[in-house]
């Protein structure tokens, strides 16, 4: 193989760094040429600016390609294969981004009256009903903003229940194979948090559950499938010795892309779940648009869902904003992530039920390929078949000095995100693989094709190459913790951006 040439741009062919907005700044330059401002009254008197603001002086060129060089440099579900574990990297639909788009939805105010919207009102209700039908639950607060939101807002309900009875409760079982954010709701609620350990099949230990059971436990947060990829076996006799104890069952729906149209939450006697529009419903996640997680609730849960909600009355629909009652208070502004429940919507009526039954079963099958082509050089962490996520440990790279963010690195260069790394915790240098139903036999073939090679790469001793990784990117191995721990969120000039950290 020919060494690579170090280009006197540093560049690499059409990837290249991009300095900061703020470094490119030429005092004076600007896009745009105004007139000066004719004499006026001044009305600001001494409400006006005194100083700068400090924004770059940059032609409008200059703006147009910082922004297209830094997309570059960003991968994206448009791009390419997105296999990152637990977060449900599926295509988003042109046919849902039309359809929020249409003048009359895109272009609606929250705060018209209501005889002007009954439209997107009823598209609303409408959403509303496919989600209790799919879940078998009582009713659904629409505005979460994201997962992590609607778990709060779960949360919430579960302790105003049991305020409602008059026994405020203290403590909240979490497997420790949950998502973070698990642990972390139930701090925010004011619980203590109880972790439950799993079995060698990584699922709920329950013998250390029904340990842990008594009349102080609120509830129990329970993904299922779970952060393993796993159907939870027990999950009926789960809910039934929670509910034996007067506690809720709040279920993380992170994972519902795994189960929808086959299994219904409710009917496994699930209190309280998040459903993550962004993952199992196809709408953008992250810059692409923002996140939605409307948390639907069984009866016992109904009276404490917040409003608004719609209804239907002699004919029309009506937001309802106030109500008398123990219910918790409004998550959100307005009535939710609206553009997302047209996608949402748009989804689940180009699928049909029967095209949604689909979607689990060929988003499980998916996951069983990729498991099945990796197993002999990357063995599962637990026996399959998987769900709709494949959890590998590593294994598979013992004794070759290479660690699973060296993978991960590696991946980079052969133009793939990597999968979720490091997570589930109970697993050691776990990755996680979720393909999704929207990828083909192709794709998946040739990422396949891509892992095996580098663990054969792996064996064969190129470890000098997997810690450098990833090499073909702008940036190399970025310092992660230091990113996180002190993150410089103001540009000083002059003052270099490594002692802006320190
Ligand atoms: C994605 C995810 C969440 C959080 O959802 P957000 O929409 O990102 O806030 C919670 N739990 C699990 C298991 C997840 O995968």
């Amino acid at each position: 193989m020919s060494r690579e040439r170090e280009t006197i741009s540093g560049a690499r062919g059409l990837d290249r760094d991009e300095a900061l907005s703020f470094e490119q700044d030429s005092p004076g330059r600007s896009g745009v040429d105004l007139p000066p401002v004719p004499d006026a009254p001044d009305r600001l008197g001494d409400l006006r600016r005194k100083d700068a603001i400090g924004l770059p002086g940059l032609a409008e060129p200059q703006v147009v390609r910082h922004f297209v060089r830094l997309s570059r440099m960003n991968y994206a579900i448009d791009y390419g294969l997105y296999p990152l574990g637990s977060c449900t990297m599926k295509h988003n639909p042109r046919l849902n981004e039309r359809l929020a788009r249409l003048p009359g939805i895109g272009d609606v105010h929250p705060m018209q009256p209501q005889s002007t919207t009954q439209g997107v009102l009823r598209l609303m209700s409408e959403l509303a009903h496919w989600l209790t039908e799919l879940t078998g639950m009582a009713t659904v607060a629409m505005t979460p903003g994201a997962g992590a939101q609607g778990e709060m807002c779960g949360m919430m309900a579960i302790r105003a229940a049991h305020e409602a009875r008059g026994e405020p409760r203290k403590r909240v079982l979490v497997p420790e194979s949950a998502h973070g954010t698990n642990p972390a709701t139930a701090a925010i609620c004011g619980y203590e948090v109880d972790s439950i350990p799993s079995t060698a099949d990584g699922r709920v230990d329950m013998a250390a559950f029904e340990a842990k059971l008594g009349p102080d436990v609120a509830g129990l947060m329970l993904t299922n499938p779970n952060t393993c990829g796993l159907f939870e076996r027990d999950i009926i006799r789960i809910a039934e010795l929670i509910h034996g104890i007067g506690g809720y069952f709040y279920c993380d729906g992170a994972n519902f892309n795994a189960i929808v149209g086959k299994v219904r939450p409710g009917d496994l006697g699930i209190d309280a779940m998040h459903i993550n529009l962004h993952k199992t419903f196809s709408t953008p996640h992250g810059g692409g648009g923002p996140g939605s997680g409307p948390v639907v609730f069984s009866e016992a849960l109904a009276p404490y869902a917040p409003l608004p909600k719609v209804i239907e009355r002699n004919g029309a629909f009506e937001l309802v904003e106030q109500e008398d009652g123990p219910r918790v208070g409004r998550m959100k502004g307005f009535h939710g992530q609206f553009g997302m429940f047209v996608r949402a919507l748009a989804y689940m009526q180009s699928h049909g039920r029967d095209g949604l039954k689909q979607v689990a079963e060929d988003a499980v099958l998916n996951a069983n390929y990729v498991m099945a082509k990796l197993q002999d050089l990357l063995p599962p962490a637990f026996p399959g078949p998987c769900m709709h996520e494949v959890l590998v440990s590593d294994k598979g790279l013992d004794g070759t000095g290479i660690e699973t963010m060296d993978l991960a690195k590696a991946l980079i260069d052969e133009g793939y995100h990597p999968m979720t790394v490091y997570f589930p915790l109970i697993v050691h240098g776990a990755m996680l693989i979720e393909p999704t139903e929207t990828e083909t036999r192709q794709t998946l073939d040739d990422f396949i094709a891509v892992m095996r090679g580098l663990v054969e790469q792996a064996k064969a001793g190129e470890a000098e190459y997997f810690k450098e990784a990833p090499t073909m990117t702008p940036r190399r191995r970025l310092d992660e913790t230091l990113a996180a721990r002190k993150p410089v969120l103001r540009w000083v000039p002059d003052v270099p951006l490594a002692d802006a950290a320190e």
